[in-house]
């Protein structure tokens, strides 16, 4: 019989099929989630990551170990995906993502042995789900400025020192405070916060400047270095004579004709000139070239000119100084022209930088200082995490309680809502619930007290006042999570269970897996049987 291309596929490959492959699937659900069960919470402690060329990061995030972990495994890949799925949308959230996802593939396996078919988990979790989100729209509150603060520093717990979180919320606070977001604070705040990295200082001198900071100098250096409230154009475009055209070559026949064009161009640039000397301008931004004639010109008119800026600089600049962005300087308008209060350079680590300084608020630069490259990629990294957060709660302003105190209030809910529901569904409910304890299980765990006791310590407080009682991780007592300032966007829990959810659906409802016999992982057989 000739053999199918199909069947000769399946030679290289080695099928794990319904349980087993689920079984196997877990197994690296639960192997991954070990790897950063220990980062959880404040007390969580760092992992030192080690990679083949012997470069070392050490984190304290939990989709940092995971994105460095190159592992390759399907179930790896969705759960990694998740992962950084979360870190995408809410910014946060992503260790308490993949604790849940594992939990939750456990407790479904020990359903699955006990016969409950996946498509009824799948639905229980489901329900459970939407349950969830139903009561997190109940309990969750409104967002109030000292709250803002909290939840950054919240935030940056999970990810710096303590030192280095002071600092970095203190920044991430006062930029997030300066910055008024617009609809679309994905695109804008990019374009408003310039992160720049500065090769002097530590850590600790990274600061927020509200101007632009850039790598360059002025295009005269006779001109000054420094001015004070000064009016500014930004021209998009260069600054120019005109060119004469290569193909109008031939048509010169006497020599006359090249120095009328020398002088009507030389013309046309004083003219633009005049033009800024009579706006009072003093400082010219342009992002493309400004020829050598320009120069000279410029500066005997007492206008310093910088040349060749990114498009992003030129639309923070603008923002900051209000001047609006031209194209044609024959036709300035006195509305086009800004205002800016302060410009100096400085040389930094032998480069040289300028720095202007606007009038309004709306975008800055982040002067970000450390040591090394990783210090720098790292604060560079946290920083943008605690900014993001605190833009994102812009577009969604409700807040939860941390320190476990939402999870154990969901579990209990939950366990109530699953009477409502038939037999084997009310399972589902239940592991679904049970699944969401890991967060004040792992958040104990790590503090050095007792998971168990936690969890109904804090229940049985619940009972009494309420969802917002939490883990003080620092002493063990169960407090009001506002009170403590332990508080979180909303939008960052409900993303983590959502996001687990469909994860963990998408693995029940996998029961075939192909393996290219390359890279077997054999699964433990011996083991998945009890
Ligand atoms: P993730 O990657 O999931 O954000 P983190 O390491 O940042 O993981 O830990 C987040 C968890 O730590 C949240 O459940 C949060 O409520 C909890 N947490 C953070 N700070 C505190 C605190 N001061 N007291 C109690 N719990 C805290
Ligand atoms: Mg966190």
């Amino acid at each position: 019989m000739v053999e199918s291309e199909e069947s000769l596929a399946l030679d290289d490959t080695e099928r794990l099929v319904g349980k087993s492959a689920l079984i196997n699937n877990i197994k690296t659900a639960t192997a991954l989630a070990g790897a950063v069960r220990s980062t959880l919470g404040p007390n969580g402690l760092d992992k030192m990551l080690v990679s083949e060329n012997g470069e070392v990061t050490v984190t304290n995030d939990g989709v940092t170990v995971l994105e460095k972990a190159k592992i390759d495994h399907p179930t790896a890949k969705l759960l990694i995906g998740a992962s950084m799925s979360q870190d995408r949308a809410a910014k946060d959230g992503t260790t308490t993502t993949i604790l849940i996802i594992s939990e939750m593939l456990q407790n479904s396996l020990d359903l699955i042995k006990l016969g409950v078919h996946p498509t009824i988990i799948i639905q229980g979790f489901e329900l459970a789900l939407n349950e969830c989100l139903e009561q997190i729209k109940l309990h969750s509150r409104k967002l109030n400025e000292t709250h803002r603060n909290d939840i950054i520093r919240t935030v940056l717990s999970g990810k710096v020192d303590s030192v280095l979180k002071e600092r970095l919320a203190f920044l991430a606070i006062e930029a997030a405070n300066n910055l008024e977001y617009s609809g679309n604070s994905r695109d804008s705040e990019k374009i408003r916060v310039k992160r720049l990295q500065l090769k002097e200082g530590t850590v600790m001198d990274t600061e927020i400047i509200p101007g632009l900071m850039i790598a360059k100098t002025r295009v005269d250096i006779s001109s000054n270095s420094e001015s004070n409230e000064g009016r500014i154009v930004i021209l998009d475009g260069g600054f120019e004579n005109e060119k004469l055209e290569i193909d109008t070559e031939i048509e010169i026949s006497s020599p006359g004709i090249m120095e009328d064009f020398h002088k009507r161009s030389r013309d046309k640039l004083e003219i633009k000139i005049k033009k800024l000397v009579d706006e009072e301008i003093d400082l010219l931004i342009v992002r493309d070239g400004i020829t050598d004639e320009a120069i000279s010109l410029l500066t005997n008119s007492g206008i310093v000119a910088y040349r060749r800026f990114e498009r992003e600089d030129i639309e923070l600049l603008s923002l900051v100084t209000g001047a609006k962005i031209c194209r044609d300087i024959s036709r300035l308008n006195s509305s086009d022209v800004g205002n800016y209060s302060r410009r100096y350079e400085e040389i930094i680590s032998e480069g040289k930088f300028t720095t202007i300084i606007g009038v309004k608020n709306g975008g800055m630069t982040v002067a970000i200082r450390g040591t090394s490259p990783e210090k720098r990629d790292e604060v560079e990294r946290t920083f943008d995490d605690a900014l993001g957060v605190a833009s994102k709660l812009s577009d969604d302003s409700r807040i939860l309680p941390g320190g476990g105190a939402i999870q154990v209030h969901l579990a209990r809910q939950l366990r109530s809502f699953a009477n409502k529901h038939s037999g084997r569904e009310q399972l589902a409910i239940d592991a679904f619930a049970a699944s969401l304890e890991i967060v004040p299980r792992v958040l104990a765990e790590n503090s050095g007290f007792d998971p168990v006791d936690t969890i109904l310590s804090l229940s049985a407080e619940q009972a009494k006042n309420g969802p917002w009682i939490g883990l003080n991780i620092f002493n063990g007592s169960n407090e009001d999570m506002e009170k403590s300032g332990v508080l979180e966007p909303s939008l960052v829990f409900r993303q983590s269970i959502i996001e687990a959810t469909e994860a963990v659906n998408s693995v029940l409802r996998i029961d075939d897996i192909l393996w290219a016999k390359t890279d077997i992982t054999t699964p433990d057989w011996e083991s998945e049987e009890d």
